[in-house]
């Protein structure tokens, strides 16, 4: 029950802040020390969002009309009002998800960069003109907004994901309506907290807390056209037979098993700072995280030795310390699952290296923390090399030569991100060639994507959709096709063929 001293934060509706319509809440604590209440939130449900829904529809109406360069100066006065937050904002965000300051400034910052950079297109969102076949005559595409869109977004990134998904909606004329995970939903009120002091018209963004009857109202409701959803593999499946009878836009961002590989010209010192980086930053709690590595047989000993020397020495505790290193797992849930997962490991009889345990005494006594892990001699079949585990836990496995690392960086369910450390340009090459993945780096960690190229996977992380970059406005709009005809006549395309 939540206690007399703890905020309650409302849902956002039509311009203001309201209360669930059953005036059910939940709690919302630290995940490093659960005595530390952050607030107490609506827990809302189809009638909240039916009220949401009809204030997007109504709104856009007028949105949509708004010159698109006009919608832009809100967001660019966004951006500003992040930057004069940051601080604030990152310190909510390692309270309420445990990722230590660095990321969560980190986080911030990423939608800091992307309201920026997307606002930008509201003069740009190029069209086409092409040549018309017939004298006489103009042809051009232009992008056009959809109308209401379904924002469903995770814990991992708080801030980040929903700018990268509710600053594209806006910018190209759509409305929206947000729901947040319920780990994080403090820094989606933030977020939106900005959106209103930045000028934005009442209805144009609306949100609502809550679970998954939330989500399925926002992907049931006929009146909704896209859905954005960034989560788990099983719920985006969910996400999208829900959608499916309405015929909606449907972009999905889902798990990842991510790889990379070693080879025996790398250079070591590199690539172990790398796997410590993408293995462990945010608790392993990132849909890129470095989860899978393939170290050359020749080189494997001596990489293993010194990764697992330097992850013993990773300090774990408080991200609101600034000597922290790694913080919790963001709930009892999904610590349990990472312990499980532990125990699955052993069973399959890969060799724990380090790690393994739950910490539970002195400064951790109140957390979810979990020691980080490594397992080494891992065959690439094991559950906890193809399964999605989303915390602290690195699995090592040898291979031979590039075509053995790269079957075993394609081998998974997932088609996210990869990454190589060589020194021969022609194995990066091939292997950027080879691998089946959506983003893939050279000589970095499978982490560290940049907000104006495109963001997302294959296989089962994606159905073929990107976000950021330009391929953020892909989702938000659809083509119009406009064909002007100034010769006075009827002139018929692919029948009135002409002579010069
Ligand atoms: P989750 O799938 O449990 O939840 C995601 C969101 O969906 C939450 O807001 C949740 O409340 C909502 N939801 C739950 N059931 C729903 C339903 N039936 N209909 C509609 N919405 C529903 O994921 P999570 O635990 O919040 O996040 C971790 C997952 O997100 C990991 O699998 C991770 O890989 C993935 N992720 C992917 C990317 C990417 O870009 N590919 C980025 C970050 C996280």
């Amino acid at each position: 029950m939540p206690t007399a001293s703890a905020t309650t934060y409302n849902n956002y509706v039509n311009g203001r802040w309201v209360p669930s319509s059953s005036g059910r809440t939940f709690e919302n604590r630290n995940p490093a020390d659960t005595s530390d209440l952050i607030g107490v939130f609506q827990q809302s449900d189809a009638a909240d969002v039916d009220a949401a829904i009809a204030a997007a529809a109504r709104a856009y109406e007028q949105w949509r009309l708004v010159p698109a360069p006009l919608r832009a100066e809100i967001l660019f006065r966004a951006a500003q009002i992040i930057v004069d937050r940051k601080e604030t904002f990152a310190r909510d965000m390692t309270r309420e998800m445990g990722k230590v300051l660095k990321e969560t400034r980190g986080d911030v910052q990423e939608a800091i960069d992307m309201t920026y950079y997307i606002a930008g297109e509201g003069r740009r969102m190029f069209g086409q003109t092409v040549p018309s076949e017939l004298r006489n005559k103009f042809a051009m595409s232009v992008r056009q907004p959809l109308g209401v869109c379904s924002i469903i977004t995770p814990w991992n990134f708080p801030m980040a994901i929903p700018s990268w998904k509710i600053i594209p909606a806006l910018v190209c004329g759509n409305t929206v309506v947000f729901k947040p995970s319920s780990n994080t939903p403090l820094s989606a009120l933030n977020f939106v907290n900005v959106l209103i002091d930045a000028g934005l018209p009442p209805g144009v963004v609306n949100m609502v807390t809550g679970d998954a009857d939330v989500g399925t109202a926002m992907t049931t409701d006929e009146r909704v056209r896209v859905v954005s959803f960034t989560g788990s593999t099983t719920v985006g499946r969910l996400v999208n037979q829900a959608s499916a009878p309405t015929f909606k836009k449907v972009h999905l961002e889902m798990g990842g098993k991510n790889v990379v590989m070693i080879m025996d010209d790398a250079q070591l010192e590199l690539a172990v700072e790398g796997c410590l980086w993408g293995g462990f930053g945010t608790t392993g709690q990132r849909c890129t995280a470095a989860s899978r590595v393939v170290v050359h047989a020749r080189v494997y000993d001596a990489f293993v030795e010194e990764f697992v020397k330097r992850v013993r020495a990773l300090r774990v505790g408080n991200g609101l310390d600034e000597g922290i290193q790694m913080g919790p797992s963001v709930s009892e849930a999904q610590r349990a699952t990472v312990m499980r997962y532990i125990e699955i490991g052993q069973q399959e009889g890969a060799r724990l290296l380090t790690g393994g345990r739950s910490l539970s005494t002195g400064a951790h006594a109140r957390g979810f923390f979990v020691e980080p892990t490594v397992f080494g001699d891992v065959d690439p079949k094991m559950r906890i090399a193809q399964e999605e585990i989303f915390g602290p836990v690195v699995t090592v496995m040898r291979c031979h030569d590039l075509d053995e690392a790269v079957a075993i960086g394609n081998g998974v369910a997932y088609g996210l991100s990869a990454s190589i450390y060589t020194r021969d340009v022609n194995k990066a090459f091939a292997a950027m060639r080879d691998t089946y993945t959506g983003i893939f780096y050279v000589n970095a960690p499978t982490i560290g994507a940049e907000v104006h190229l495109p963001f997302g996977g294959t296989k089962a992380t994606g159905n073929g959709h990107r976000e950021a970059g330009v391929a953020a406005l892909d989702v938000f709009t659809e083509w119009k096709s406009i064909y002007v005809d100034f010769s006075g006549k009827l002139q018929r395309a692919q029948i009135d063929t002409q002579d010069l």
